[in-house]
């Protein structure tokens, strides 16, 4: 069989997981919290799942009353409300609003910008559809894009532009300066954006989430994505969705129909349910920041150089120090079977490089799990 992708293995956060399973080491590779999602919504589920006629497919763009929840959550947060009717699609996960986003807009031949290191399924799935990846690097330490590297990518040819803020897996945020740059960069061009947000509830330091909905000039040419994994530690659920204007969301639509119909009914009404209540979502910056703080102080005394986080639940460390000249794919690898902590190499989110010693740790897990890893880690020494 002649592959479309033959370069591609199987993701990382499998194959991380799966080793960590095997070796009994504790999982912070793949990005997922060990704690379950809020009551009140696991509750709501149950009461969802017994109620007659909430087991039948969902209107395909999602359900009303949750498109509904998600156009006022948006306008809270951000000021501007989205049409549900036109301007909000639920997709299972946001992986599927990544998928069929590109499968809308990008043709073979076009060229789409991407900012590395980058979520290991934008690259392929830009190939996917014929579309040429064309990627920018992040500049090391703080993962910040150098503007003047993106105007010299963009061409008459760059369809789409990606953005993801928080950063996975640095950790790097964008500023609503960098959105004013980025619009500037993009006016008087047919390139669309899309802004993958799912980590958006996750801003430290008293920072605000600078969301692609806020800003007036790029939403107009913008795909913006949630996932509702992230917000309520249900990332098994796969529900997420996509905000665009009118004629953007429609291409969408084309596509979604076609990929999954529509998203789990049940969950949606349960999600509709309680994402009208703000507690549920306006604490995680502090819960992260408190996960984030407490990872950084233990793991101090374990010989990694710990980079900046801003936002997201991931840490990235260069482990140069500990293994001079060792891979990160081999660092991560040792690190799972002999230390018993499974962790990413940040190769994994670069199309071609492996010359850094970067892995990344999860730290959505309960402060005991956070304790025993450290541990291990410390006593490796
Ligand atoms: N984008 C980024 C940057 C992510 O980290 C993830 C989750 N790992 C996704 C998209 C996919 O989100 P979901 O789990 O809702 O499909
Ligand atoms: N987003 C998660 C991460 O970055 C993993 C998602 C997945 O396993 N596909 O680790």
């Amino acid at each position: 069989l002649l592959s479309k992708l033959p370069d591609v293995g199987t993701s990382i956060f499998s194959v991380m997981t799966q080793l960590a399973q095997e070796n009994g080491a504790i999982n912070l590779a793949q990005g997922f919290p060990d704690y379950d999602p809020p009551r009140p919504l696991l509750e709501a589920l149950a009461r969802q799942v017994l109620t007659p006629g909430h087991q039948q497919y969902a209107p395909m763009p999602g359900l009303p009353s949750l498109r509904e929840a998600i156009a006022a959550k948006t306008a809270r947060l951000y000021g501007h409300q989205p049409d549900p009717a036109t301007d909000i699609t639920v997709t299972s996960g946001a992986t599927e609003a990544l998928y069929a986003v590109l499968a809308a807009v990008v043709r073979p031949g076009d060229e789409v910008l991407i900012l590395e290191p980058a979520y290991d399924l934008y690259g392929p799935a830009v190939r996917l559809q014929g579309g040429i990846p064309v990627y920018v690097p992040l500049q090391f330490p703080d993962f910040r894009p150098d503007w003047d590297q993106v105007v010299a990518a963009l061409t008459p040819r760059t369809r789409l532009v990606m953005i993801n803020t928080p950063h996975n897996p640095t950790g790097a945020i964008l500023t609503p300066a960098d959105l004013d740059t980025l619009a500037a960069l993009l006016r008087n061009t047919d390139t669309l954006l899309l802004s993958d947000e799912v980590y958006e509830h996750m801003v430290f330091d008293g920072a605000a989430h600078a969301s692609v909905t806020g800003h007036p000039e790029l939403r107009e040419r913008a795909f913006v994505l949630s996932s509702f994994g992230k917000t309520y530690h249900a990332t098994g659920w796969k529900v997420g969705y996509c905000i665009a204007p009118a004629r953007l969301s429609a291409e969408l639509r084309r596509v979604h129909q076609f990929v999954t119909f529509s998203v789990s009914t049940p969950t949606q009404y349960a999600l509709a349910e309680v994402l009208p209540d703000t507690t549920l979502y306006d604490m995680l910056p502090a819960f992260y920041q408190q996960k984030r703080d407490l990872f950084r102080e233990l793991l101090a005394p374990a010989g990694f150089r710990l980079l900046p986080v801003q936002g997201g639940y991931f840490q990235v460390a260069d482990f140069s120090a500990l293994a001079p000249g060792v891979s990160d794919e081999d660092f991560a690898r040792r690190l799972t079977t002999e230390t018993g902590v499974a962790v990413v190499p940040l190769s994994a989110f670069y199309h071609n490089r492996h010359d850094q010693s970067l892995i990344r740790f999860c730290f959505a897990k309960q402060d005991a799990t956070l304790h025993a890893a450290a541990e291990r880690l410390r006593q490796r020494q």
